[in-house]
């Protein structure tokens, strides 16, 4: 039986560890963060599985990869021991009277990326019996039926139940550039034995994995989490912004996350005020429920993105590095780790995105 070695616990570590161990295969994990993952980019993230509003913003290749992603999405969750939360409503898009420039943009890139049954205009009636809270403060939207939006921490904590039974799994320090003698160094440090105990070492360390991907960069995004219990949204939201768009995904038990900005830096110290205040107004301006709602959490990391914002699985001559995730971690996922298992099996014949890797 194979044993890989999983270098990186966030999100595409265990999910990759989760899979391989249902296929049958053993499984050691090594990573810093601690066992919640509270350390890595796929914890803070609003978690949205967007292929159709995140391809209008940027390639058309962003739509096949996330469909794929979208359908294996509730199959992955349905494996999982108890049920974690998964909106599959959509999304709706909408922008305040200000900012209906933003919209008509929004628009006209969905005609040219889109197909025309990708997303339906709903005017105010038809808003109204689809999310009626939304349509107090707005009169028009774009929905877009095939996205939906996974509970990350409901889905970590399935992960880290999952993999406490069944990996063989150690905190470490950080752990540097990763070559043939480093690698030795690290069994022997941590496990005890060769490097030679283990058929593939797979390199998931997101943004701490700049060592051996040069070009990999930081890309900074912010979110506010809350409980409002006067709020009732059912769908993901994003309200159009002259400076950049935000996105509310819902959670269970009337909790919200609200996310925005791309910023190119890999600072992931707490949000300034501003940031927090434009948050916040973006909060109150879709629904005035917001205004007493609590702040539950209030956080920012980085994704890591590579030139071309698509992620990749590269060989070495240890293994492969899986990254470039960038704000994609959960649109992508399924789909490329699905290629990676293919690919560890020797089924290269079923991997879908080949053109993305250098295998
Ligand atoms: C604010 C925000 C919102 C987002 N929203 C979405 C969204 O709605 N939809 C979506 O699809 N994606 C979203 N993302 C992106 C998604 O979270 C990332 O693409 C994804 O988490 C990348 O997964 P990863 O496993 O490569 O990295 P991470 O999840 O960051 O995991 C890396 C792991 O490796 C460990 N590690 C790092 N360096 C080392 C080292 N040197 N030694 C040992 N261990 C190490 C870390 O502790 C961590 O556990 C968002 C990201 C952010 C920051």
């Amino acid at each position: 039986m194979s044993h890989y070695l999983i270098i990186g616990s966030g999100l595409i570590g265990r999910l990759t560890a989760w899979r391989l161990i249902r296929a049958g295969y053993q499984v050691t994990l090594l990573s810093k963060d601690d066992k919640t993952g509270s350390d890595s980019a796929g914890f803070v993230a609003a978690s949205m599985v967007a292929p159709l509003t995140e391809a209008v913003t940027a390639e058309p290749l962003v739509k096949t990869i996330g469909m794929r992603s979208y359908q294996l999405w509730p199959k992955w969750l349905s494996e999982l021991e108890a049920r974690v939360f998964y909106q599959n409503e959509g999304t709706l898009v909408v922008a305040h009277q200000g900012d209906k420039a933003e919209m008509e943009r929004f628009d006209r890139r969905a005609k040219h990326v889109l197909a025309d049954s990708d997303y339906v205009q709903l005017d105010k009636a038809a808003l109204s019996l689809r999310e009626p809270e939304l349509a107090e403060r707005f009169d028009q939207a774009m929905w877009f039926e095939k996205e939906s939006c996974i509970d990350n921490r409901q889905l970590y904590q399935q992960l880290t139940s999952f993999l406490e039974l069944h990996a063989n799994w150690l905190i470490t320090d950080e752990i540097g550039e990763l070559n043939s003698t480093e690698i030795e160094k690290l069994t022997q440090r941590y496990l005890q034995c060769s490097a030679e105990s283990f058929d593939v070492v797979l390199d998931c360390r997101g943004n701490g994995g700049k060592a051996n991907l040069a070009e990999l960069r930081s890309v900074r995004g912010e979110v506010i989490r809350v409980s409002a219990p006067e709020v009732n949204f059912k769908h993901a939201i994003r309200l159009m912004h002259p400076r950049y768009p935000f996105y509310l995904a819902p959670r269970p038990n009337n909790e919200y996350v609200l996310g925005a900005t791309v910023i190119e830096s890999d600072d992931r110290s707490q949000l300034t005020v501003r940031s927090g205040l434009e948050l916040m107004s973006a909060l109150y301006s879709l629904h005035k429920g917001f205004a007493e709602a609590r702040i539950l959490e209030m956080a920012a990391h980085c994704r890591p993105g590579l030139p071309d914002n698509l992620p990749t699985i590269r060989r070495t001559d240890w293994g492969y590095v899986i990254n470039g995730f960038y704000r994609h971690g959960y649109l992508f996922a399924p789909a490329v780790i699905d290629d990676l298992c293919h690919l560890l099996a020797g089924q290269s014949g079923q991997i879908q995105f080949g053109a993305l890797y250098d295998i």
